[in-house]
């Protein structure tokens, strides 16, 4: 499995996104195979770490009654809610004491769906001299796609690992796959 795993550069970094327990089956937005990522992300967290490359975990932090939440008007059912059982990360996945947590999602008037969304990241991994991100993670169609976008639109390289991503829709993560090769994404098939 980890054959495809390149070899790291010192300005590479890993960046999981919202590999919680309400986006994988038996969770409240469960997506189909999205606990499948899960060993395919532990391996890249293993030679991520290996090679002294960062690691930061995004994840999705919704206050209650969230406006993206149906009972708000929003499109999705309530999910990831701060200090749930659901909000916690998929527990097989690695979680390293030094990798870093990016917060989203906690905004009272809007969605956070990018982990570059009004976090600070994109200048933070900046200062770090950050070139390459390899993103993987949940979901492919949506807060993956945001995340590919956004870091690409602040100059990074971005390298999807596609094997680590999962769809809400087939149809959805087909469109978010062709949106991010146009935008210059690499994938890692
Ligand atoms: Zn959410």
């Amino acid at each position: 499995m980890t054959e495809n795993i390149p070899q790291f550069e010192s300005d590479d970094l890993l960046l999981v996104i919202d590999i919680q327990k309400d986006f994988c089956p038996g969770g409240a937005l469960p997506i189909t195979g999205g606990d499948e990522v899960v060993p395919v992300l532990n391996d890249w967290i293993k030679a991520a770490r290996d090679a002294g490359v960062p690691i930061y975990l995004s994840r999705d932090w919704h206050p209650k009654h969230h406006l993206s939440f149906d009972e708000s008007g929003g499109p999705w059912p309530p999910h990831c809610i701060q200090d749930t059982d659901g909000a916690r990360f998929h527990p097989d996945l690695e979680v390293l004491h030094d990798a870093v947590v990016v917060t989203k999602g906690t905004r009272f008037d809007q969605d956070q769906n990018s982990a570059f969304d009004q976090t600070g990241l994109a200048d933070w991994l900046q200062k770090l001299k950050i070139k390459r991100i390899y993103v993987g993670g949940l979901a492919q169609d949506v807060c993956v796609l945001a995340t590919v976008l956004d870091g690409l639109e602040a100059g990074f390289e971005v390298a999807l690992i596609k094997e680590a991503t999962r769809p809400v829709t087939p149809d959805g993560g087909r469109e978010a796959l062709e949106k991010m090769r146009l935008a210059g994404a690499v994938s890692i098939e």
